[in-house]
């Protein structure tokens, strides 16, 4: 009784005291705390391992490194416990709080985004309501600020080749080219009208300077040189540790995905390490600079703490359609057309387009007709494939109006147990006679991985 008397003794003073305090002005500049150097944009908790090591160096040279993650995860197994789906995001939210606790990063977000399994981009995309995802991007780049975004290379490559990773990094280069503009999501950089504000973010525009890329394909040696590369066996004078060991460490947290493997490091040496890749160096592709610097320079050539004007991305001119095309569409034609607008026409790209899908899946080959003569024209489809594969539908003739376009799904089964692994299917357009296109998707086959869709 005695102490709930003074409890309100105490706070009926602290009301006096709230009362005599003149109210503190509102502050104008952005808040300090969350300002980054670099921005890591990614699709799930474990992304960042590929570039882990290159962020511990970062943070050795006190740059501020802060993370946005797409998603929670959720779609991953767990060797922890039963817990699935949501409840799962639950814990590796968890386990990626921790991981970059240890690493030195404390500014990390999640955003709405749901785990989308599959190597199509454009599912990922349309999973996370692309504009609303967008729009969260762009918000936290202009809330945290950062001099460079480095984040998933945006293409289709053999590997991992996750549709979430390739978004992340789709929608990192869009907020990129757009955190800058004024005209952009303006409710952002509304100011606030209420005490109590909901709507209006008071954020301001942001204009970062740099993007780079990493890629989770199979075959890295084709990023040589498309970016600075990073050494990860020099000894962080911080933590008297490689760089490479400091990745290790905070990949050890993720052990709903990896539990066999990381309770197995107790077991092995340096040298096991090594051969895992743990030591091999962090290669990024350089995306875009707005200040200048050259391709494989280090990452801050050109950076100054001063904030640069919108740099507004160069109009990109539609090119018409000339005669009759065919052209592989779904994410492969969207890739052509997203690297034009944003002026990536450099990014690499698999020479003959790839996918890997598992024996005895069905391939789907996105196509696109276009017709643009001056008279309706008959367009013939026909598949060329190894012996063990099946067209089920697509081929055949379409007749197409003269200006008009016409998507066309080709779908085929792949064998179960093909003696080569790769496959070349190649489909040919003929009309009038004549052969308008040979396509050419180059297949793998494994067991297992992402589904194509
Ligand atoms: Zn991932």
């Amino acid at each position: 009784m005695k102490l709930r008397h003074s409890l309100c003794l105490l706070t009926l003073f602290t009301a006096t005291l709230v009362a005599q305090t003149p109210k503190p002005s509102p502050a104008t500049e952005p808040d300090i705390r969350f300002k980054a150097d670099v921005l890591l944009v990614v699709a799930h908790p474990d992304d960042e391992t590929g570039v882990s090591a290159y962020l511990a160096q970062l943070l050795d040279q006190h740059k501020r490194v802060a993370a946005v993650y797409l998603t929670h995860g959720e779609a991953g197994h767990n060797n922890m416990g039963p817990e699935r789906a949501a409840a799962l995001g639950a814990v590796r939210e968890m386990e990626l709080r921790h991981a970059m606790t240890k690493l030195g990063i404390d500014n990390v977000w999640f955003l709405d985004g749901r785990d989308t399994p599959t190597q199509n981009v454009l599912e990922s995309l349309a999973n996370w309501h692309n504009g609303t995802a967008l729009e969260e991007v762009v918000r936290m780049v202009r809330f945290t600020r950062p001099e460079v975004i480095v984040t998933w290379l945006p293409g289709f490559f053999i590997g991992e080749n996750h549709g979430d990773h390739q978004a992340s990094g789709v929608l990192a280069t869009e907020a990129f080219d757009m955190a800058g503009d004024p005209t952009v999501f303006p409710a952002q950089l509304a100011a606030p009208v209420h005490v109590n504000e909901t709507l209006f973010d008071g954020l301001r525009p942001w204009q970062p300077k740099k993007i780079y890329y990493f890629s989770d394909a199979q075959e890295q040696d084709q990023f040589k040189k498309t970016g600075p590369e990073y050494q990860v066996t020099e000894i962080s004078p911080v933590r008297k540790l490689p760089y490479w060991r400091i990745a290790v460490e905070e990949f050890e947290f993720h052990l709903s995905q990896y539990r066999d493997y990381i309770e197995g490091l107790a077991k092995k040496d340096d040298q096991d390490l090594v051969k895992d890749g743990w030591s091999d160096p962090v290669q990024l592709t350089f995306g875009k600079s707005n200040v200048g610097g050259s391709i494989t320079g280090d990452v801050f050539e050109g950076v100054s703490s001063e904030p640069i004007a919108f740099v507004r991305p160069a109009e990109e001119v539609t090119k018409p359609t000339i005669g009759i095309s065919v052209e592989l569409a779904g994410p492969w034609g969207f890739y052509d057309t997203f690297r034009r607008a944003h002026g990536l026409q450099h990014l690499p790209q698999a020479a003959v387009p790839e996918i890997a899908i598992a024996g005895g899946a069905t391939l789907q080959m996105p196509l696109l007709l276009r017709n643009g003569t001056a008279i309706s024209k008959e367009i013939t489809l026909s598949v060329t494939s190894p012996e063990g594969w099946a067209t089920k539908d697509g081929v055949g003739s379409y007749t197409i109006r003269s200006g008009d376009e016409l998507p066309v799904l080709i779908t085929l089964d792949s064998p179960k147990n093909a003696e080569s692994k790769k496959a070349e299917v190649v489909c040919h357009a003929q009309a009038d006679g004549q052969t308008v296109a040979t396509i050419k998707l180059e297949v793998h086959l494994g067991t297992g991985g992402l589904p194509q869709y």
